[in-house]
């Protein structure tokens, strides 16, 4: 067995990268801040997909798929979109390599074979959209329309971390278009809604609704909204983001259609996403020294059973003990795994399965086929326990509901315990400054330099405007103007 896991106490950062490395999820690769997902790492990641993707079903939304290259024209259309991603972008330039003539065997970018436009690696994909949309909205019978794509897009992120951060990520973006500001205003907040509910009932990860200030906006929308959810070190980790675009990307690429009015008006239009990053946060918000703790709502493996036996005939009668069990449980939905391998000890597997995050454990020996029993053991609390054969698909049952429901709580009153009710900037500081990090709720006097300042001091940002914070006189924390309500503030992933 390899060596343990640095301990979260100690290193927090060297705990999750080897932990994302040794239960199987990721890998560094050849080019800087690209990952290789890995078949476990990749499972998990199905699973969200599955989920999400019906939840966009639900909500109307169909998948559509537009290029990875958008050519540059395009691209600049939105100002303020092209502007924003400007620096992050990747771009291709030419089309050809060719035979090195002074070092055989090498070759050389073809100078000849120069694009005559230059494409921009899709960073996002709003230009290529819009300039399609304007082909497909004619009238107000076309609209609204509501697409999603699954694809992968490049950000030339310059500090990366395995799914956190990448240079290439797998996301979801969805882009609708509508007839009125309202009913992008409603899609936008559904989406974000469609969002929370995925990040707290499957990711059992409890998430903050709210708005972005201005600062924090995605370039060329006119408000962005965005789930914030808490890590265990306290830092923030923006999970997932709807934008409303306002009519900026249908006036960019002219998107107009005729009214019920019979007039010619631009579309209203709205992008929302989330990408691979959630792996992070479903790491980070759970799991603990021993590996990974993954809700059995998203985990590729709910019940791996493992017989402690000596020689095949051992083997044999546990095999059959267990064969029911396991046709039972598949018959619920249960995705179960009996691992009879006889390469690796009853205590390797038992640390392979709690390194890999498998909520339920069951194992069965000589003794217990004695005496009708499985002793089964639960990943989130490490409790074990002996129960009846005969109750065991009913107890496994019950208990994956009990573990979704566990970390979830779990996770909530870590964040309880966690927020920060802040007046003052010497408290402010103190917590900021302290091993013991959270989210700050205090008041700011809502201009953009004290929020910058705020940030230059401490690297503690605006998260978001809870889309509940309540109206409350108060002083900025850091100025001491007026302020009517309280933000969000954190250190952030
Ligand atoms: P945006 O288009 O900037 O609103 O981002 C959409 C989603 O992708 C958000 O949920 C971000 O958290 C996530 N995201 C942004 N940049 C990265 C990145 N470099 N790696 C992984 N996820 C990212």
């Amino acid at each position: 067995m390899s060596k343990s896991l640095p301990k979260r106490s100690e290193n927090y950062s060297e705990w999750y990268n080897e932990l994302v490395k040794r239960a199987d999820l990721a890998e560094n690769s050849a080019v800087r801040g690209c990952m290789v997902i890995k078949p476990y790492g990749y499972s998990i990641w199905e699973k969200m997909q599955r989920a999400l993707d019906d939840m966009f079903k639900e909500t109307g939304h169909t998948n559509a798929y537009f290029p990875l290259f958008v050519p540059k024209s395009l691209f600049e259309a939105e100002e303020k979109n092209a502007e924003g991603f400007a620096k992050e972008c990747a771009v291709v330039t030419h089309y050809r390599l060719k035979n090195d003539p002074n070092k055989p065997g090498k070759l050389i970018v073809d100078p000849e074979a120069k694009l005559e436009e230059e494409l921009v690696v899709r960073p996002t994909s709003e230009a290529i959209i819009w300039n399609t949309y304007r082909n497909w909205i004619q009238s107000y019978r076309d609209l609204p329309l509501l697409i999603n794509q699954w694809a992968n897009v490049v950000r030339w992120e310059m500090r990366t971390r395995l799914f956190l951060r990448t240079a290439e990520f797998l996301w979801q973006e969805g882009h609708t278009a509508h007839a009125t500001r309202e009913e992008a205003i409603f899609e936008t907040e559904q989406m974000l809604e469609v969002y929370a509910t995925f990040a707290e009932q499957f990711m059992a990860v409890p998430v903050l609704r709210g708005k972005k200030t201005a600062n924090e906006r995605f370039a060329g929308a006119d408000e962005t909204y965005c789930i914030e959810a808490m890590m265990q070190d306290g830092r923030a980790l923006q999970a997932g983001t709807s934008h409303f675009l306002g009519q900026n990307f249908a006036k960019a690429f002219d998107v107009k259609f005729v009214s019920k009015e019979n007039k010619q008006e631009h579309v209203w239009g709205t992008s929302w996403g989330v990408s691979t990053r959630l792996m992070g946060a479903l790491i980070m918000a759970h799991s603990d020294d021993e590996g990974l703790v993954l809700p059995p709502k998203l985990a590729p493996i709910q019940v791996v059973i493992v017989p402690i036996f000596k020689g095949e005939e051992q083997l044999a009668q546990i095999s059959e003990a267990v064969a029911p069990i396991v046709k039972a449980l598949k018959q619920r939905g249960v995705s179960v795994k009996f691992d009879n391998s006889d390469k690796q000890s009853p205590g390797f597997k038992f640390a392979e399965y709690e390194l890999k995050g498998v909520p339920v454990r069951l194992a069965i020996g000589a003794r217990d086929l004695a005496n009708g029993t499985v002793e089964i053991a639960r990943r989130d609390t490490k409790v074990k326990a002996t129960y009846a054969i005969d109750s065991v698909v009913e107890t496994v049952t019950n208990l994956l509901e009990d573990i979704q429901a566990n970390i979830y709580q779990r996770a909530l009153d870590f964040r309880a315990n966690h927020l920060f009710k802040v007046d003052t900037w010497d408290e402010f500081l103190k917590i900021i400054e302290s091993d013991e990090l959270g989210f700050i709720s205090a008041h700011w006097d809502g201009s953009p330099e004290t929020e910058e300042k705020i940030k230059e001091l401490t690297k503690a940002t605006i998260r978001c405007i809870t889309l509940d914070a309540e109206e409350e006189e108060g002083k900025c924390v850091l100025t001491g103007n007026p302020s009517s309500r309280r933000v969000i503030f954190a250190k952030a992933y």
